[in-house]
């Protein structure tokens, strides 16, 4: 069982940095090291394959339990449609309630404004003790592009990175970026044969009317269909 702060008053263990308390509690024994996933996506909407390459960050990389935090408001992607926060966590949540490692978190989707990834860090780093290593879970695109996202030194001494890539995905341009840049990133990357689903795909799939099974949980599916997301009339493909 993953035990949350919620659990034992957040207030007192933080001090006020955070106010929800769905993280897990972790670092209590001084003597052992523990390991935090943080899988950081849009997860607009969540699918299998972030759900397997969570579960093969989790054997290959000794976690003790992995952490699904959909964006906030993404920087990057203000000029774009996403679905709400709301929408995005409640189906995250679906998507992850059946695994006993995994946990879904609104920490970033509550948070005010713009949310940047060297923030979510920093509060987390703050949080927890430091025999707790956070492992930041990302697309390896993402990783990439992570040089450029605002304070990047901050992101680089909080976390370690995993890049997450389908078979066959070129990695020669995120390995060239990353030691080009001036900052010490610890990275690792996963291939993962799951991650040929992408997000854009199950909403083409949705708009074309076309069914979501075995791409993502069918928990998920009712969810978009019962909430008429990605401009499906409600109740029209078949889940
Ligand atoms: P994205 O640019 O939409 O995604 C890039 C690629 O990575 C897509 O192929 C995407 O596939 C995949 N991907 C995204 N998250 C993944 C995950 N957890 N596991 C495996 N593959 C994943 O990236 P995004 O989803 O919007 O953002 C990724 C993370 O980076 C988020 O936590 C976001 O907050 C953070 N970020 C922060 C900044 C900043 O602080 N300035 C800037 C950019 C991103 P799918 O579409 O299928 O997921």
């Amino acid at each position: 069982m993953v035990a949350t702060f919620a659990e034992e008053e957040v207030e007192r263990v933080v001090e006020g940095v955070v106010e929800r308390g769905d993280l897990p509690l972790l670092g209590q024994d001084p003597h052992a090291t523990y390991r935090l996933g943080i899988m950081g996506g849009t997860f607009d909407p969540i699918h299998n394959g972030h759900l397997v390459a969570a579960e093969q960050a989790f054997g290959d990389l000794g976690l003790d339990v992995v952490v699904f935090m959909p964006a906030g408001r993404p920087a990057f992607k203000l000029d774009k449609r996403v679905s709400s926060g709301e929408d995005r966590y409640a189906m995250t949540l679906l998507a992850t309630s059946d695994n006993p490692h995994f946990l879904a978190s609104r920490f970033e989707v509550d948070r005010e404004g713009v949310t940047y990834t060297a923030d979510t860090l920093e509060l987390m780093r703050r949080m927890y003790p430091e025999n707790v290593e956070l492992y930041f879970i990302t697309g390896a695109d993402a990783i990439a592009d992570i040089v450029r996202w605002r304070d990047a030194d901050r992101i680089a001494s909080c976390a370690r990175l995993v890049g997450a890539t389908r078979p066959g995905y070129d990695l020669d341009h995120a390995r060239t970026t990353i030691a080009a840049s001036p900052y010490p990133f610890d990275v690792t990357y996963l291939e993962v044969p799951a991650l040929a689903i992408s997000s854009s795909y199950l909403r083409d799939r949705v708009m074309g009317g076309q069914s979501l099974r075995y791409l993502t949980p069918d928990p998920v599916s009712g969810y978009i269909q019962k909430h008429g997301l990605y401009g499906v009339p409600h109740g029209r493909y078949e889940s």
